[in-house]
């Protein structure tokens, strides 16, 4: 009667709800109390690292249950390995024993199985010496086959639902993410639809900037290893054979993985960012839990990171554009909005931090004589020739514009007016003794140097002083460099 009463008890948990930790925690409930257990629990296989490991347990020592088992070790291990049920009436007798909990004296492991597979091990463990006789090991392993049931029942309920909800967030992330054109929200916003849709722990989004990953947006409740804009060799693995375009990598044992973005991260799944055959980073999705990934989740993330890959490529694009907007078509350096948008950040910089900062106003001597002579196709290569020779000649945080025709304006950081008028002749005399291929004749330039503060404190007043420098330096018959007036001179004399 108790028999029936157990077997009856066991199915009837299994039908009430679909929630796999609820029906395994009821059935170890059953087992526990119908049998007189000591400790019960029900360790599933990780197929891939070949190992047991805790799904629900009662009664373990604090700890024991994140331990892994490999195939045939401890008692578990071996009923895995041998397909069959493993007692061991005297675990201070069998070697094999692996402890879970201090009182534990006999130990019953039975294998789960699904058609001729196994997926997991009931666990059965009691206080006393030989506490399982042949009838009792009967009936858990008649008991044993709820547990698989509903481990195959909940698998493939929450395997329909898991797509469902994946092709639902796939919609969703393909709408919200066309609508988002800056890259940086873009990013932060698909971390964030991304994690709740999949119910991982942490979402993370690589992007390759020259030879590095670096992270650019991340969502989630793990403790990062590196902060949001650090970087990485990209030709470290395992990242060099996902951007290598072999598809994404699902590791479903981190403990001793190296390359890992969160200590807490027990599964990862890290796809490459794919447009346009040019790989643009990884996405990766990190879990706690160690089951946390499926067969199936690779192929619906695959289709993410191809829609997420898309919308990152329009970002490129639309940033380019806006870029594009501040650079100059035909030399290719910045413009003259640039500049004035620039000054005036650097300006404030200078106001801020107590330091300098300069700029040099240059002009193309005798031009127009150049253009009538040899034409105006020699000019434009001659612009693009002085823009470069500028280019090469300043440091990299110095900003080189072309403020119209043959004139340029170049943004001096933290230079003050000797520095300035020393870079402007280097440039002067870079120009003058340049052999420009293609160009019959001297090219020489004339140059304006002002300096903040000394020859004003605003863009207005600094470009004016410079503007007057240069038409001071043409006066006294071109090639040279001339410096600014004082302002409180310039003050003074108006
Ligand atoms: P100065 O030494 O006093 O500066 O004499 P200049 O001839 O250089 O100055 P001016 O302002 O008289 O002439 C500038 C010339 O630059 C006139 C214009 O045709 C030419 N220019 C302006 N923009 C371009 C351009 O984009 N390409 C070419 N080829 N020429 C240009
Ligand atoms: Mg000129
Ligand atoms: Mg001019």
């Amino acid at each position: 009667m108790n028999n029936i009463a157990v077997l009856y008890d066991a199915g009837q948990a299994v039908l009430s709800t679909f929630d796999l930790d609820e029906v395994l925690q009821r059935i170890l409930e059953i087992a526990r109390d119908y049998f007189h257990l000591r400790n019960v629990a029900i360790g599933l296989l990780d197929k891939k690292a070949q190992q047991l490991y805790i799904r629900s347990q009662i009664g373990w020592d604090e700890g024991q249950d994140r331990i892994r088992l490999a195939l045939g070790q401890g008692i578990t291990g071996a009923a895995a390995l041998k397909k069959q049920p493993v007692y061991a009436p005297d675990v201070s007798e069998d070697p094999r024993y692996v402890c879970a909990a201090k009182s534990t004296r006999s130990e019953l492991a039975i294998p789960l199985m699904v058609r001729d597979e196994v997926v997991g091990v009931l666990d059965c463990q009691s206080d006393h010496v030989d506490h399982f006789d042949p009838q009792t090991i009967d009936l858990l392993m008649l008991f044993s086959t709820h547990a698989s049931i509903a481990l195959q029942n909940a698998r493939l309920y929450s395997l329909e639902q898991q797509r469902a909800r994946q092709l639902q967030a796939i919609n969703a992330i393909a709408q919200q993410t066309t609508a988002v054109l800056e890259l940086e929200d873009l990013l932060a916003r698909v971390c964030e639809l991304i994690q709740s849709a999949f119910r991982v722990s942490h979402v993370s989004l690589f992007l390759r900037e020259d030879r590095d990953l670096v992270l650019r947006a991340h969502h989630g409740t793990l403790t990062p290893r590196i902060p949001q804009g650090g970087r990485f060799p990209a030709n470290t693995e395992p990242w060099a054979t996902i951007l290598a375009g072999n598809g994404g990598a699902t590791e479903t044992d981190m403990r001793g993985a190296s390359a890992k973005f969160f200590d807490e991260s027990a599964a990862r799944i890290c796809i490459p960012l794919v447009s346009f055959g040019q790989t643009l980073g990884i996405l990766a999705l990190d879990s706690a839990l160690p089951d946390a990934f499926r067969d199936g989740d690779l192929q619906s993330l695959e289709s993410v990171a191809d829609i997420c890959a898309t919308a990152i490529q329009n970002a490129h694009y639309v940033e380019r554009v806006k870029q594009l907007a501040y650079l100059d078509g035909l030399t290719g350096i910045f413009n003259r909005r640039h500049f004035e948008m620039r000054i005036l950040e650097e300006i404030e910089r200078a106001r801020r931090y107590n330091t300098a900062m300069a700029i040099i106003m240059a002009d193309i001597d005798h031009f127009k004589r150049l253009n009538d002579e040899f034409g105006h196709v020699l000019g434009d290569e001659v612009l693009r020739q002085v823009s470069s020779l500028f280019n090469k000649q300043v440091r990299r945080i110095d900003v080189v514009c072309r403020y119209g025709g043959e004139e340029f304006c170049i943004l001096l950081t933290q230079a003050n007016s000797e520095h300035a008028v020393s870079i402007a002749e280097k440039l002067r005399k870079m120009v003058a003794g340049w052999q420009f291929p293609g160009v019959p004749c001297t090219v020489t330039i004339s140059a304006g140097v002002a300096a903040f503060p000394q020859h004003g404190t605003t863009r207005d007043q600094l470009v004016k002083a410079a503007d007057a420098a240069l038409y001071a330096a043409k006066q006294a018959g071109r090639n040279q460099v001339c410096l600014g007036r004082e302002a409180h001179s310039q003050a003074a004399g108006s």
